[in-house]
């Protein structure tokens, strides 16, 4: 593996694990159609946010050059929660559709909270129903989100060690800061979660050997908030008024000082698209015909 060192920083790039991730899933897909089945992601949009479509259509090409089948529900900025809660209830009993993602933001009023629980738990490959959250806290099998999932592919690709090291978390949301939290304690991590309440960053950051930024927040750590040989992944995306992608981590500063540090755009982002695509087809080989049709024929 060719890596870009920066000074002491390794560059921790997920290209080249996005692409290992993706040449899975693709050999996967091919074994699954070779026994007469096609795995199918459906994304549900209810925006007209620009950024949101070029997001959704990116998932779309990727799983086309797959060699997989997605299908955009696209029902408008107006969709009303009845609506979405219909499509949703429908799409997880529908044989055909292996993976459901209901992609935020929403309508003005409409809450993803009130809507993800009606996601079939074997269909929910972003981890986003809470029965996923529990069984993850509990060690049973479920989907994980996919960006905390990545997280942990990432420091597994470039063999940092999680077992038995302090691993600062920053961010506590349902979505990335606590299901990671649960994966890394899972791989023997002692993880520390920290939030907007926590007090001075530095606290907790200055003695993890890695830590993990997930809280939006534009050059939120700094080189000052680590010690040298700290990895740092950095999951923030923030869209600069210039319309620039960024992370939560100020490059500049922990550039030399980090032992590495993913990059923003370039690192877990790519990771996560790639894994959607995985979960779905993992998805897919686990769900039986027969077992769809009898959660199909329960709810009716
Ligand atoms: P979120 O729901 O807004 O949660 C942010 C978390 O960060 C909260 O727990 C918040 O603490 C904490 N936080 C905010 N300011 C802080 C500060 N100054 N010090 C310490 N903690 C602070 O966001 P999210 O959905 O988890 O997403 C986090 C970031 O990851 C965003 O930039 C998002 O765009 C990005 N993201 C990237 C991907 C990807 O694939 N790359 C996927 C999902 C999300 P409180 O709980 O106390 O408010």
């Amino acid at each position: 593996m060719k890596t870009e060192v920066l000074g002491n920083t390794k560059l921790l790039s997920g290209k080249g694990l996005a692409g290992l991730i993706q040449q899975r899933a693709r050999e996967e897909t091919r074994a699954l159609e070779n026994s007469g089945r096609h795995p199918v992601l459906a994304v549900v949009v209810a925006t007209d946010d620009e950024s949101t479509h070029w997001y959704v259509r990116s998932i779309e090409r990727a799983a086309e050059r797959l060699g997989m089948g997605c299908r955009i529900v696209d029902l408008g900025p107006d969709a009303t929660e009845q609506v979405l809660a219909s499509v949703l209830t429908d799409l997880s009993t529908e044989p055909s559709v292996n993976g459901i993602i209901l992609q935020t933001p929403l309508p003005v009023g409409v809450k993803a909270d009130d809507l993800v629980g009606l996601i079939a738990p074997e269909k929910d490959i972003d981890g986003a129903n809470p029965l996923s959250l529990g069984r993850l806290a509990v060690g049973q099998p479920a989907f994980a989100p996919a960006t905390a999932r990545a997280v942990v592919e990432l420091l597994d690709h470039f063999q940092i060690p999680v077992a038995g090291q302090n691993v600062a978390v920053v961010g506590r949301s349902a979505v990335v800061g606590k299901p990671l939290s649960l994966l890394l304690l899972e791989k023997d991590a002692t993880v520390t979660i920290c939030h907007s309440k926590s007090g001075p960053l530095e606290r907790y950051t200055q003695r993890a050997d890695v830590v993990v930024v997930a809280a939006g927040r534009t050059g939120l750590l700094k080189g000052s908030h680590i010690s040298p040989q700290t990895v740092v992944i950095d999951v923030g995306t923030n869209v600069l008024p210039d319309g620039s992608l960024v992370g939560d981590v100020d490059e500049a500063s922990v550039t030399g000082v980090a032992a590495g540090l993913s990059p923003v755009p370039g690192g877990v982002g790519s990771v996560t698209t790639a894994l959607l695509l995985l979960h779905t087809v993992e998805a897919a080989r686990q769900q039986s015909p027969t077992t769809l049709l009898t959660a199909s024929i329960s709810r009716i």
